[in-house]
């Protein structure tokens, strides 16, 4: 069964009041299986930033569809779409988007708090959760009183408290270093593997990309080649060097 179905998607950004067109995306196809951890890679510019927020229904494709499970996306609008988002979809973001005004628990919880969720039962998902992320003794803190690590560890949290359809993550170890960086993938990984959440995530980090159990490369709106993840993690590490080799360009966006 597929949790995530993109189909020719294609993106074509401006090429109206003179600005030249820019084609993002060019008929893109995408399946990912329920349970998968799906890395996109690819130089700066090559459209993988477009992908996810196409996916998460952030921005609309020129053409092509989006299918969650059974349900299209594309085309869902305003408070459909604002529910659909909360309730099927987890998002990660290279800044960590957490609110400072509210603690980490706080943060953490609201996607629950806003669903109407039972109090007991989200004390108990918090628990589990913030113990698989190292965050259970900071929860009462605030984002500014937590390191970077934490931050993200407790948007981790957020992004997967209501066992989202599909968890989405853009640069999640862009602003961590190593150490924090390799914290996050293992604990990502970790509840890949328990709970079978089903992530899509870009990076341009090699050893980030390599917790994921496939990863596509892209290059101009399009899909070169795929990897996939066998038994041993350093083998895959170094099968993503060669490829990123091979296409050209590591990803990183130039200061
Ligand atoms: P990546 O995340 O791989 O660096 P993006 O998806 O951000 O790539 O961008 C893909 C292409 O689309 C690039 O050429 C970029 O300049 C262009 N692009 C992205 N967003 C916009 C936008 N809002 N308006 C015009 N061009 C854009
Ligand atoms: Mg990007």
């Amino acid at each position: 069964m597929h949790v995530l179905k993109a189909v020719e998607l294609t993106k074509i950004y401006g090429g109206t009041h003179g600005s030249a067109a820019v084609r993002a995306l060019d008929s893109f196809n995408l399946l990912v299986k329920a349970g998968e951890f799906v890395g996109i890679m690819g130089p700066s510019g090559s459209g993988k930033t477009t992908i996810l927020q196409i996916l998460g229904t952030i921005d609309v494709p020129t053409s092509g569809r989006v299918f969650l499970g059974e349900r299209e996306i594309t085309g869902l609008k305003g408070k459909e779409l604002a529910v659909f988002r909360r309730k099927h979809m987890g998002f990660i973001f290279q800044d960590f988007n957490l609110l400072d005004a509210l603690t980490l628990k706080e943060n953490i919880i609201l996607p629950l708090v806003l669903e109407g969720h039972p109090v007991a039962e989200i004390e108990a998902r918090l628990e589990a959760l913030s113990r698989r992320l190292d965050i259970a003794k900071v929860l009462s803190r605030h984002p500014y009183e937590v390191s970077g690590g934490e931050k993200q560890r407790a948007a981790a949290g957020r992004a997967l408290i209501h066992r989202p359809d599909l968890v989405l993550a853009d640069e999640p170890t862009g602003n961590l270093d190593s150490r924090s960086a390799r914290a996050l993938m293992d604990a990502l990984d970790g509840l890949n593997r328990e709970e079978g959440a089903t992530m899509v995530m870009v990076t341009h980090d090699p050893v980030t990309a390599s917790f994921c159990s496939r990863i596509l490369f892209i290059k101009d709106g399009r899909l070169v080649t795929e990897l996939r993840r066998g038994k041993d993690r350093a083998r895959f590490f170094q099968q993503i060097l060669d490829t990123q080799a091979a296409i050209g360009g590591d990803g990183h966006d130039p200061a």
